[in-house]
């Protein structure tokens, strides 16, 4: 007698511990709330679905929102100045097109700023 061929076992089984979601609607995730995180978590806020529990999105602390914000008015304003020696025009310029700082990034934009902030007229 021929044994069951290994791989077909092995897709059923991998068949078997997807979740069965037949019969269930997707949610759409049209009604959330947003729960707030322990202090000293790595996250400030959650969303979360009002119908079906599940985690949408984080949320991000209003310091660092505010932050964000400043830098990136920081960085338009220097970018349009002539002022800046080729290497901050340049630096100023590849920061610009990141969606994301480092903290030494940031701290180099705080730099740059406070040295010709007085030039610019701000
Ligand atoms: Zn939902």
């Amino acid at each position: 007698m021929k044994r069951p061929e290994k791989g077909a076992s092995e897709l059923s089984h991998t068949l078997a511990i997807e979740p069965d979601t037949r019969g269930y609607r997707s949610c759409s995730h049209s009604a959330t709330h947003i729960e707030f995180c322990a202090p000293g978590y790595i996250h400030y806020a959650r969303v979360v679905c009002d119908r079906c529990g599940r985690f949408v999105d984080w949320l991000p602390k209003p310091s660092t929102v505010i932050r964000q914000k400043m830098i990136a008015r920081r960085l338009a304003l220097l970018g349009r100045s002539s002022e800046l020696n080729p290497w901050e025009h340049r630096f100023v310029k590849d920061v610009s097109e990141k969606r994301k700082l480092s903290p030494r990034q940031e701290q180099k934009v705080d730099e740059i700023w406070s040295s010709h902030q007085k030039e610019l007229g701000l």
